[in-house]
């Protein structure tokens, strides 16, 4: 029965291929368009798991096949049929398309603002396949208010599609029907992992989140997700809802299966111990620090073995927030789970070959992993430190209300250089070696331009332009003959905290009028930066990862 539906799923993929009018990339294009992810091969040393660990890992690296077909569902009830044509299609072209096909997930370019690269490929579904494909959004928007609360809940939750019964009504219908037969086998295998494995907060983790596959109610595993305490960190079930256009209600399968990076996490923990010292150090007035510093949200640094569905297309997550139910959230905070072998692929493959093109020869050598990353790792802890809850005009109030929409910019602008700040005070004081003091700001410049790249249309990017020109216009950063730019460590130095003192200045004054003032000014790509901008065509946008040690252990279980 299931053949044959695809079969004929396939003909119809076949038919409107071949009677498509508008012109689509051809095969030497489709190769250009590939090329700007560089491939990369995924591997991770396991050598410190022991057998039944491994064995664990190993279901769950075959799980993530079966994530991956879960979502080619939900974008659209077209896409599984799509990829099963082009399988068959040995042509330069049809080889061309496939490996296209695979990189976005579907027949749409990210990078091109989803335009379809095969001809008959219908445009990107806004309510991807969670809506009848025959419904509009303001049928469905109509639909959910006639509802009474219980249902409406049902109807916009996380975990329901919405479909027509026969007589052309629409329902609500949980995913554990939905998807039925794929989520049995996946509680199958998350279960034999559970069953490999002898640590006990991962046990945990994959009994329940097997039995919410059943049960549709995924609150008890999240729990259990936030608590986890392995070497094996496994993300994997409905997740982000950017896949759903129209509302953001549904969620999309995603797995990231990972195993814990040791030396980062010791790391971290040392940091953790800083940072009640450096809040009480930081370069603003007194009265604004703050005498106790809550509690952390919780990082993970972890390495990536495989990752599939929603958390494997187009540009590569380097790091993510979870879990998105607010009940959760309200009772155990959110986790950041940084994605550390990701980061150090990236860092090769696109901000090496960025180095080369800005920088002067003599500093492209002191471009490095460790500092790049060390100074993220800063960054997210940074967040947590400067002035948060306020005063203004004798009322109690956030930084963030104050600032409202300038807000996001204005906060990761102050990572970053905060960062800076707080990684130099700990070299200043031995707690990291102060011979990487260069190598760290030569790091964070190079990296500004991968930042900028993408244009300001989102709050990192800006944030980077203020810091950019900042330092530009301290004298830290100078531009060669060339047009190549290069630092003053002592001008920097100087600049990083001037700026780390400006920012949060304005965010313990809750100055809405003075951060639009300075953003409208910094907030710019300057000829100079443009023409660094502009001689970076030929360097890839992201990666296509390969999971190679993924592969080698699903042997191991076939
Ligand atoms: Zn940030």
């Amino acid at each position: 029965m299931k053949h044959a539906l695809l079969s004929i799923l396939a003909l119809c993929g076949y038919a409107a291929i071949a009677t498509a009018a508008t012109p689509t990339p051809d095969a030497g294009e489709l190769k250009a368009m590939t090329a700007r992810f560089a491939p990369v091969e995924i591997r991770v040393d396991l050598a410190s798991l022991p057998e039944n660990e491994r064995a664990a890992l190993a279901y769950l690296v075959e799980a993530s096949r079966i994530v991956d077909a879960l979502f080619l569902r939900q974008r659209s009830p077209a896409v599984p049929a799509q990829l099963l044509a082009l399988a068959d299609d040995n042509s330069p072209l049809g080889r061309a398309r496939l490996a296209y096909f695979v990189l976005n997930k579907g027949p749409w370019s990210e990078l091109d603002h989803d335009a379809p690269f095969i001809a008959g490929a219908a445009p990107k579904p806004g309510g991807a396949n969670f809506y009848p494909l025959d419904a509009t959004r303001e049928e469905i928007d109509a639909w959910i208010r006639t509802l009474s609360d219980t249902d409406r809940l049902a109807a916009t939750g996380f975990f329901t599609t919405i479909r027509r019964t026969p007589e052309g009504k629409l329902t609500t219908v949980p995913y554990s029907m939905e998807y039925q037969g794929q989520l049995g086998e996946l509680a199958r295998l998350l279960r034999e992992a559970a069953a490999a494995t002898k640590q006990p907060t991962l046990k945990s983790f994959l009994e329940k989140r097997a039995a919410a596959f059943f049960s549709n109610d995924y609150y008890a595993s999240d729990i259990a997700w936030m608590e986890l305490d392995a070497t094996i960190e496994p993300t994997i079930g409905p997740y982000e809802v950017y896949e759903d256009e129209w509302f953001n209600y549904k969620a999309a399968f995603e797995a990231f299966i990972t195993v814990t990076d040791a030396g980062e996490t010791a790391q971290l923990a040392r940091f953790g111990k800083e940072l009640q010292g450096l809040e009480d150090h930081l370069p603003i007035d007194r009265k604004y620090r703050r005498a106790k510093l809550g509690g952390l949200a919780p990082i993970r640094v972890v390495n990536v073995v495989v990752s599939a569905g929603d958390g494997n297309h187009g540009i590569q997550t380097a790091a993510f927030n979870l879990p998105n139910d607010e009940r959760v959230v309200a009772e155990k905070g959110s986790k950041r789970v940084m994605l550390r072998n990701f980061q150090q692929a990236k860092f090769e493959k696109v901000l090496l070959p960025i180095a080369g093109i800005a920088l002067p020869a003599e500093d492209r050598a002191l471009v490095q992993f460790e500092p790049f990353f060390t100074h993220i790792l800063m960054h997210e802890l940074m967040h947590g430190l400067g002035p948060q809850t306020i005063t203004v005009d004798g009322r109690a109030t956030t930084v963030r209300q104050e600032l409202k929409e300038l807000n996001g910019t204005l906060e990761e602008a102050k990572a970053d250089i905060s960062g800076l700040w707080a990684l130099q005070q700990l070299m200043d004081k031995g707690v990291i070696d102060k011979r990487g003091e260069r190598g760290m700001y030569v790091t964070f410049l190079a990296s500004s331009f991968r930042t900028l790249r993408f244009g300001l249309n989102e709050s990192h990017a800006k944030g980077m332009a203020l810091q950019v020109n900042y330092l530009l216009d301290h004298g830290a950063v100078r531009i060669g003959e060339d047009g190549r730019f290069s630092l003053d460590l002592a001008k920097t130095k100087k600049a990083v905290t001037g700026l780390t003192h400006d920012i949060m200045t304005l965010q313990a004054r809750g100055d809405y009028a003075g951060v639009k003032a300075l953003l409208d000014k910094m907030v710019v790509i300057r000829p100079e930066v443009q023409r660094v901008l502009d001689q970076l065509e030929g360097v890839p946008i992201d990666i296509a990862p390969r999971f190679v040690t993924a592969d080698a252990l699903l042997r191991t279980v076939r």
